[in-house]
């Protein structure tokens, strides 16, 4: 269909974190895509507050961190406290990844301030506030979307309108899962007074709560409501200030936001159908505790917009889409088991429950490798492709994890390798240039991928002083194959001859190009 029968590429439902990292990634990738928000202006209160090292690496591969540094608190130390504010467990060390400490918080509206500022750079996409979608129908060419007073035509639409999303709803999707009986005092705190500047969980069974610092001398407290608790007394300004300084808040804060949250943990029973995608909370919400709800709207952005920017420009056929909740849907189980399983553990209300975890802590506290075994690793599951299709597992160890990103040098400046590597697929050739092994067939797959190809520690340009990519990796000389959202997709030994890439063209529905069929037919 020509493309003045479309009004964009790709239409977004949503302006949240999900929907403006999406937009961000398409538009990255040159495809044309129009954001609609009903919102009139942006989120002033913040919900989302724990990052992971993950996306402090998303937010600098697509230019946002630098503009929302002083939106982060880095690198925090957590604690527990039992009922009679003994220590239980003291982390100091945080786990680092990627170049990030792999705990410390945000400010939800600056990161999307960031998201919004970046997209507004790019021509090629449109974000519409006060633009409410009333309806979404589709047929075999396209989407099209009912605004109230207008339509929108679009090749794809990717719904990211949050957990009570309008358009799952609209779809007959169900939400599987469950949510949880118990409810959450939530409260946001200005100036903050708290003596320490790290994150406390109140391990007391009487009433289970926690704190976290957030930028800006902000400070967010969440407390168990209990059965019988009143709820509009509970989120009472008097109460709230009453059990703060009971922690040790102090009086003089001030209080940003105070709401009662009702948890849970669901996945839609499907993410795409037909021209039609779901993703973020749409898609999937989690329990707050691993702060993993943001942080997979993110992972999502990350998987699926390289695959849609693939399809439209004709790389991919459209059932690679179909991928993109197989290769999801694991770690989203994965991280929303460990968030479910660490509220039950910190947050038990069993007085026999809190002290066997109370003995257990310190039993794990007393065996200093077992303290810094845990100390030093990000217990969070990661984001690993174990059984997709689109990796060859069985090639190596690190295939299916995200690369690593040293630091390396070019011609004698520092560059971290995500800035090498690009907007799409990578060759790596670790002690080799790969133009000089590949074979005819593999460098057609590579040209059909798109792939930039790079030589490091080969005697050129690119040099790993520290040697990190080959210790990561454990082998060299090697060719990596990293995937747009730097899952390594391959490793191969150089001049294991031609065809090596084979596997790609079935797996990634690969399209011939429009050059080499004018090849063939010439
Ligand atoms: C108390 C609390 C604490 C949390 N803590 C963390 C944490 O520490 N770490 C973490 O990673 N996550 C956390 N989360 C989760 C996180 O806030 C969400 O996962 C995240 O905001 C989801 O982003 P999203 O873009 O998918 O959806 P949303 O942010 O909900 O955005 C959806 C957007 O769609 C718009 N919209 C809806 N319907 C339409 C329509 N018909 N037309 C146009 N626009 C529409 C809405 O106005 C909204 O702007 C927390 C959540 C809560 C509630």
């Amino acid at each position: 269909m020509p493309q003045e029968n479309f009004d964009c590429d790709v239409a977004i439902i949503g302006a949240g974190p999900t929907g403006l990292m999406t937009a961000l990634q398409l538009g990255r990738a040159g495809v044309r895509v129009c954001v609609l928000e009903k919102r009139d202006e942006p989120f002033t209160t913040p919900r989302a507050i724990a990052y992971d090292a993950e996306l402090m690496r998303s937010l600098r591969t697509v230019g946002v961190l630098e503009r929302i540094e002083a939106s982060f608190v880095h690198d925090l130390g957590v604690r527990y406290l039992n009922a009679k504010g003994k220590v239980l467990w003291s982390s100091t060390q945080c786990p680092q990844a990627f170049g990030f400490a792999a705990r410390g918080t945000y400010y939800q509206p600056d990161l999307e301030r960031g998201l919004s500022e970046a997209i507004a750079e790019l021509p090629q996409v449109t974000l519409r506030r006060g633009t409410e979608v009333r309806a979404v129908v589709q047929d075999d060419d396209r989407v099209t979307l009912d605004l109230g007073g207008g339509t929108l035509r679009a090749r794809y639409a990717v719904a990211c309108d949050g957990g009570s999303s309008p358009t799952r709803a609209a779809l007959g999707l169900r939400f599987e899962g469950e949510t949880f009986t118990e409810k959450w005092v939530v409260v946001d705190t200005l100036e903050d007074q708290f003596p320490d500047d790290g994150i406390f969980f109140f391990c007391d069974p009487a009433r289970p709560a926690l704190t976290v610092p957030n930028a800006g001398a902000r400070r967010r407290w969440e407390f168990l409501v209990l059965p019988g608790d009143d709820e509009a007394e509970v989120s009472s300004d008097a109460w709230v200030r009453a059990r703060i300084a009971e922690r040790g808040g102090g009086a003089g804060f001030g209080i940003e936001r105070c709401v009662i949250y009702t948890f849970h943990a669901r996945y839609a029973a499907e993410f795409r159908v037909g021209r039609l995608l779901l993703a973020g909370d749409a898609a999937h919400v989690t329990p707050p505790f691993a702060g993993q709800g943001l942080v997979g709207g993110v992972r999502d952005a990350g998987n699926l917009a390289w695959k849609l920017a693939g399809v439209l420009q004709g790389r991919f056929g459209p059932e690679i889409l179909d991928s993109y909740r197989p290769e999801r849907l694991p770690q989203l189980h994965r991280a929303t088991g460990f968030a479910v399983r660490l509220g039950g553990f910190i947050m038990t209300r069993r007085p026999v429950q809190a002290w066997m975890r109370d003995r257990l802590m310190r039993l794990i506290w007393s065996v200093p490798p077992l303290r810094d075994y845990i100390d030093r690793n990000d217990p969070v599951p990661h984001n690993v492709q174990r059984h997709s299709p689109l990796v060859r597992r069985r090639a190596h160890r690190r295939v299916g994890r995200l690369i690593e990103t040293p630091e390396l040098s070019v011609a004698g400046r520092a560059a971290r390798l995500d800035a090498l590597l690009g907007p799409g697929f990578a060759l790596v050739g670790l002690g080799v240039e790969p133009e000089t092994v590949l074979g005819r067939k593999d460098r057609d797959t590579l040209d059909r991928l798109g792939a930039r190809l790079l030589g490091v520690e080969t005697g050129g340009a690119i040099r790993d002083p520290q040697g990190a990519l080959a210790k990561w990796l454990g082998r060299r000389p090697a060719l990596v194959l990293v995937r747009p959202d730097r899952i390594v997709a391959d490793v191969m030994a150089p001049g294991a001859g031609d065809g090596q890439l084979d596997w790609l063209v079935g797996a990634y529905a690969l399209n011939q190009p429009a050059i080499t069929k004018e090849k063939e037919t010439a």
